[in-house]
């Protein structure tokens, strides 16, 4: 275990986050991390408990999400060699359950920290952070690449390229296959890419890891739409991976919904990304506009963060859900996640720049106004009885010139299964309760137990085909996207 005791006079010390006055003039990391030999003080805290309940994975009765880190990473162990300088062992801790710890260690909201042990009477141990500072260690070191596949290798083609996509690629090729990636988009990545936005996860850090892919034999055939080369794709493989995601989204169907100047938040997100990454001006603007954004959650809060940064004059976020209370008890809900008021980073920034949250609770939008382009919101306070709602409340009006959607999603597009003759499982439709729209609406269970939707047919030479990510749980988070990617090239493996 880590340092006997330390837990008692070493206090929780988060990375530094930089002042908003200065994270709102550019995209990059608004985190500051810890020094390695700071973080390693972190680790010792760990008290390396009987039962620890951070790296279970359970989904206890009730809770929406698993309680403890679905990859099961081997905290306790990891945390130990973290505090005893052994750093090298601590990566291969890591990566005995995790591929992508640099993804996991900057987006990962910490389902370990919140089922900590210590987090019951102290701070949490710094989970999250620690396992950042170990993979940026890994990445100083360097990372090798993986042997190349035979040339008579069997071949699994993978539709999408978000975690879910890399993660089947990564362990596919681990296991000596022949790797296809198609994405429709013009880069890898799928929603690291093009939806968490640049300060939460700069895109140098997407990139290199596909480098270490392409230099491992995996092709990433970008630009392309899978369902426009059905045939090829069908007869090159020997199984199929559907990883494409669930970014169908969720509309506001009210009047007005035609007028210039609303948009879906990943379409918003992305193309800030995509002009970034492309030094070009982007095409949609917040600069001086009163902006409105539809829906909580982590979408929501990285459209406040990219207004921000676009220099917008306001900033209002519209949620039908009830704010949550600002305390719990955690010795009555603990391992389980805390249904208590928090900040993201952009709402926060938003404080410290316009002194109040930018969020209005309990709130639903009811029509937009203009002329040819949107003017303003009008919107209705929302009335919670036995957790059912009612329109009932006083009705207000905001100015917007600038209005981001971010509902959550309906699901995966049925038509890219329909169009490989596949039969699409039953498909999560309205979930999301990660994004944070209202709980009335949540359902992220995952409906198929198995990740495979048709076995082999030799008769016919038809690949296997298999599902993995949001496109089979819903709309979830990149740690559950990674381990059903990691559930399902187990299960890929075993038939073959
Ligand atoms: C704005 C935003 C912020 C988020 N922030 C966080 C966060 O901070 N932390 C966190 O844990 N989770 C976050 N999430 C959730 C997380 O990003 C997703 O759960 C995760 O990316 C899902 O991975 P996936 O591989 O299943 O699908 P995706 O990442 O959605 O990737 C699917 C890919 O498939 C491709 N594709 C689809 N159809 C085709 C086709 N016909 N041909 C070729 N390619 C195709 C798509 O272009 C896409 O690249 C966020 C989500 C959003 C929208
Ligand atoms: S992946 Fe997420 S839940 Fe698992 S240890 Fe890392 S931060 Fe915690």
């Amino acid at each position: 275990m880590g340092r006997i005791g330390a837990f008692l006079h070493i206090d929780r010390v988060d990375h530094a986050i930089r002042p908003a006055s200065e994270s709102v003039c550019d995209f990059d990391d608004y985190v500051v991390p810890l020094t390695l030999e700071e973080q390693s003080e972190q680790a010792s805290r760990c008290m390396n408990c009987g039962v620890a309940f951070c790296q279970s994975g359970i989904r206890l009765g009730g809770s929406k999400h698993e309680v403890g880190c679905p990859l099961h990473n081997l905290i306790p162990e990891t945390n130990d060699l973290l505090y005893r300088h052994r750093f090298d062992d601590a990566v291969k801790r890591v990566a005995l359950t995790n591929p992508f710890p640099e993804f996991t260690g900057r987006v990962c909201p910490a389902p370990c920290e919140v089922a900590c042990n210590l987090g019951l009477h102290k701070k949490a141990v710094t989970i999250n952070d620690n396992e950042r500072a170990l993979s940026d260690y890994a990445w100083e070191q360097g990372i090798d690449p993986l042997p190349l596949p035979s040339d008579d290798a069997s071949v699994v083609s993978i539709i999408g390229s978000g975690p879910a996509g890399l993660t089947v690629a990564w362990e596919m090729a681990r296991a000596g296959w022949r790797v296809r990636v198609y994405e429709k988009a013009d880069r890898p990545g799928g929603l690291l890419m093009y939806g968490i936005p640049n300060m939460k996860l700069p895109k140098w850090v997407i990139d290199r890891r596909i480098d270490v892919m392409k230099q491992s034999g995996i092709e990433f055939i970008c630009n392309t739409d899978a369902t426009e080369h059905v045939d090829n794709i069908t007869t090159e493989s020997d199984a199929l991976v559907f990883a494409i995601g669930a970014q169908v989204p969720r509309d506001v169907a009210v009047d007005g919904r035609e007028l210039d100047g609303i948009y879906f938040a990943v379409d918003y997100l992305s193309e800030i990304t995509n002009s970034l990454l492309d030094d070009r001006s982007c095409t949609i603007s917040a600069k001086d506009k009163d902006v409105v954004v539809i829906g909580g959650g982590d979408t929501g809060n990285d459209c406040v963060g990219c207004a921000l940064r676009q220099g917008a004059k306001s900033i209002t976020q519209v949620i039908r859900a009830q704010k949550a209370p600002e305390m719990c008890n955690i010795q009555e809900v603990w391992p389980a996640e805390r249904n208590v008021f928090t900040q993201g980073y952009g709402q926060r920034e938003a404080c410290e720049l316009f002194g109040r949250d930018p969020r209005i609770f309990s709130t639903d939008t009811i029509a937009f106004k203009g002329n040819n382009a949107v003017e303003a919101v009008e919107i209705q306070a929302l009335s919670y009885e036995g957790g059912r709602h009612r329109i009932e409340g006083a009705e207000d009006s905001l100015p917007a010139q600038l209005v981001l959607i971010a509902k959550g999603f309906l699901g995966a597009d049925r038509s890219v299964f329909e169009a490989f003759d596949v039969e699409p499982p039953n498909l999560q439709t309205p979930s999301d309760s990660f994004q944070g729209s209202s709980s009335l609406e949540n359902n992220s269970v995952a409906s198929c137990s198995s990740h495979c939707l048709r076995a082999f047919d030799q008769q016919v030479q038809k690949p296997a085909v298999f599902i993995a990510g949001d496109s089979r749980l819903g709309s979830t988070l990149v740690v559950n996207a990674i381990a059903d990617g990691l559930d399902c090239a187990r299960e890929l493996l075993a038939m073959f």
